[in-house]
């Protein structure tokens, strides 16, 4: 999508909302599931793996300390690297695509994402 600069912010041609990436940006409140997510951690996790986040903006960094093992996908390093069982600094794509190969998991294309 390319975009002259004077449609910046681009809005939405039905109601003239911003119209913004599905994802949080830095700011953002967390969605309602983050929390529900770090209540069942702080119960139980015996593996958490983190893919594609520096670990340094909190709350998700705070998500590592609730894991018994950790593993960690990031091109960069991150704070927890040390704590990390696993570390891969590299593409986040190119690794799950190994890892999914390696598991024999074969994902199904929908309209909402991945199966
Ligand atoms: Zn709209």
């Amino acid at each position: 999508m390319q975009l002259e600069e004077e449609h910046i912010p681009p809005l939405c041609p039905q109601c003239k909302g911003m119209l913004r990436p599905n994802v949080v940006l830095f700011g953002d409140p967390m969605p309602h599931f983050f929390f529900e997510l770090e209540r069942e951690l702080r119960k139980k996790c015996s593996l958490l793996i983190v893919i594609g986040s520096s670990l340094e903006v909190y709350p998700a960094a705070g998500l590592p300390r609730y894991a018994d093992e950790l593993v960690i996908i990031n091109k960069q390093p991150t704070p927890y690297d040390l704590n990390a069982c696993l570390v891969f600094h590299e593409n986040c794509g190119e690794i799950l695509i190994h890892l999914l190969d390696t598991l024999n998991i074969s994902l199904e294309r929908t309209n909402n994402g991945f199966n």
